[in-house]
């Protein structure tokens, strides 16, 4: 028998980074995955570390945290971390976009409204169809597979243990019961992103995480054609949404390597990974409407992931009442690699005891509709 005083399961960027604040606090960790290390979910996402699509209220509160975390976690690492900032833009009235900002002024976001001319100055092959456009200094983006690995690189200096290939089946006094035998520990983390669902109810303590697809397009590398992380305001609506039925909404950004990333469909199939043309096609033809330029250019590949959905949009992150131990990390939805930093050093205050450095409260486990009984 193993000995660990908190294994972690799940090696996503959720995971790594809980990993990473644990053993900063000194205490000794165990990350176990079933699959190979950052292949899940995190490897998936666009790499998009966002304020601009949250309203006031404590996902914000999260991700300004974890804004200010991020950059002195990776600091000594490349994971092409870019704070290139984000624009918004209206196509069509601009009023519901000028008051999302306003209200997120109040609660100290960087949102400053930018004439269509300046708009246009910072991405010259914007549509000429825009009628208004917030600016975001504060948006960035980085590599999520290389941020993972860089916190769980972290960890395995400080002397924790990684296992890749190795799944969690089921928790009782005795420990942590995996495929490879039973891990002795105190805590328990389950970080398995939209198979938290599942691993939730194997622990003994279901929590209502379920899947949420997402598509993503990815251009050929191109010459310099976007700038900034872009999209459209009706994005804000699309995530807020708990619809089952396809969304899509325009978000296009630029990697460090010249491609283009356009996404992004959100539909609640299951773990369904086909791949779909009509969500594909919607994706192209909402791009090239904000970005004409990209009209003939050549799309490389296609490819899709599940984000972990909670029904109120928040994640859970917090011990779970029924299971002494057992605690929760999860339900990030479409923000997880920009809320990662904070939701580590959250849950490491709240395991290790410490003052937590934002309100829990509003990501506990027993809140109505996440904490269920089958
Ligand atoms: C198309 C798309 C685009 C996105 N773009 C962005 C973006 O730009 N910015 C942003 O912030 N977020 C984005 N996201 C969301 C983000 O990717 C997720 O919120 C985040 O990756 C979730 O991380 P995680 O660690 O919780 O889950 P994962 O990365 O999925 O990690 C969970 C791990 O748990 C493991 N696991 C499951 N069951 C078991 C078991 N029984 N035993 C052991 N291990 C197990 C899995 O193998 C997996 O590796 C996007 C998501 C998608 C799908």
């Amino acid at each position: 028998m193993r000995v660990a005083e908190v294994v972690v399961i799940g090696a996503g960027v959720i995971g790594a980074a809980c990993a990473e604040a644990l053993s900063a606090s000194g205490l000794r960790v165990t990350v176990l995955d079933r699959g190979p290390l950052a292949a899940g979910t995190s490897a998936a996402g666009e790499g998009n570390v966002l304020v601009s699509d949250k309203e006031s209220g404590s996902e914000l509160d999260l991700a300004l945290s974890s804004l200010r975390l991020w950059p002195a976690l990776v600091a000594d690492d490349d994971v092409e971390w870019d704070p290139k900032g984000g624009l918004v833009v209206a196509t069509g009235d601009p009023e519901p976009l000028r008051l999302f900002a306003d209200a997120q002024r109040e609660v100290g976001v960087d949102a400053r409204w930018t004439s269509r001319a300046e708009a246009l100055e910072m991405e010259p092959h914007l549509t000429r169809r825009i009628t208004a456009a917030v600016f975001y200094p504060q948006d960035a983006q980085l590599q999520p597979v290389l941020a993972t690995q860089a916190l769980l690189a972290k960890v395995r200096r400080r002397g924790g243990v990684l296992r890749p290939g190795v799944t969690a089946l089921g928790l009782d006094t005795t420990g942590l019961h995996t495929s490879e035998g039973v891990i002795a520990c105190e805590h328990v983390v389950n970080a398995c992103g939209p198979w938290a669902g599942d691993v939730s109810r194997a622990l003994g303590a279901p929590i209502a995480i379920a899947p949420r697809r997402g598509m993503v397009l990815v251009t050929a590398p191109l010459p310099p054609t976007v700038h900034h992380k872009v999209y459209d305001a009706d994005y804000v609506g699309a995530v807020a949404s708990g619809e089952a039925d396809l969304q899509t909404s325009t978000v296009v950004e630029s990697t460090a390597a010249g491609t283009v990333l356009i996404g992004s469909s959100r539909e609640r199939v299951g773990f369904d990974e086909s791949i779909r043309v009509r969500v594909l096609r919607e994706l192209a033809r909402k791009a090239v409407a904000l970005f004409p330029a990209l009209t003939d250019v050549p799309v490389m590949r296609a490819y899709g992931g599940f984000r972990p959905y909670a029904p109120d949009h928040l994640p859970v992150i917090g011990a779970d009442p029924r299971v002494p131990g057992l605690w929760h990390a999860t339900g990030h939805e479409g923000a997880g690699i920009g809320l990662a930093a904070a939701t580590g050093a959250l849950l490491a205050e709240l395991i290790t005891g410490a003052t937590p450095h934002l309100d829990p409260h509003p990501f506990r486990v027993d809140r109505p509709g996440v904490m269920t009984c089958t």
